[in-house]
């Protein structure tokens, strides 16, 4: 059983966006990842088809109303125990660790929000597990529902050429990567690292872990602490 998403967003069309394309299309259109959409407007009930409304208290912008909500998700999880998503900057920052637990799972239904959020009673009602992308705020969650979903689906057996390629990446040591070069061997004066091209497989190795160490040192030096 492949891996299979289901989004729930106003905007169906912005899917599978970039996922169509390279490596994660190829692989969509094999077959070893599905993706659908559900369209929450489908589910609101006047001829207008709101979906939003003002928020209690007061204050700027709308709210995405929680039975419209609740009515699309349940909807979408009918049966299935997937586990359900709110795309959020209020969520718990994404983690290469969760993204692999995510990915050796059977999918996941997603929640894009829109305006200023979502009914907190829809959160906490049908148990969404909010999820960040990072501390800064975008104008809607379906670029960090295709964020989150790149994430998974090139590490789903079979979808990227060389399997071997995601072993040694940023995060997965808990170091972030060492440097890379490739031909011409002289590029403006600057030569490739001499390690590397000298064909000691042992130095070659230990010269990458230092690079990982010293970058981690200099740039993320939380990761190191954890
Ligand atoms: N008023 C909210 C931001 C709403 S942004 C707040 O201050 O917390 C509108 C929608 O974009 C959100 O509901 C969420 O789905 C999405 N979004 C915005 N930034 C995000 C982020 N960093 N990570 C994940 N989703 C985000």
């Amino acid at each position: 059983m492949s891996f299979r998403a289901t989004i729930l967003t106003l905007y169906p069309d912005m899917f599978p966006g970039h996922l169509g394309h390279s490596l994660s299309g190829k692989a969509l259109e094999r077959g070893q990842w599905s993706l659908d959409t559900v369209q929450i407007r489908d589910f609101a009930e006047d001829k207008h088809r709101t979906v939003d409304d003002t928020p209690a208290g007061g204050g700027a912008g709308m709210v995405l109303r929680a039975d419209i909500l609740a009515k699309a998700i349940d909807h979408a999880s009918m049966g299935d125990d997937r586990p359900r998503l709110l795309m959020s900057p209020r969520g718990k920052p994404l983690t290469q660790g969760r993204v692999r637990e995510l990915a050796a799972g059977s999918g996941a239904i997603i929640v894009c929000g829109r305006f200023e959020g979502v009914d907190q009673r829809v959160i906490d009602g049908r148990q969404l597990e909010e999820v960040s992308i990072g501390d800064y705020i975008l104008s809607g969650g379906e670029p960090a529902a295709l964020t989150l979903l790149d994430a998974i689906v090139r590490i789903l057996p079979g979808v990227m050429g060389n399997d071997l390629s995601g072993v040694h990446e940023s995060f997965e040591g808990g170091l972030l990567e060492h440097p890379h070069y490739t031909r011409p061997q002289v590029f403006e004066g600057v030569e490739i690292p001499p390690v590397l091209t000298s064909g000691h497989h042992g130095e070659i190795e230990k010269w990458r872990q230092a690079e990982a160490r010293r970058l981690t040192e200099e740039r993320r030096p939380d990761l190191l602490r954890k």
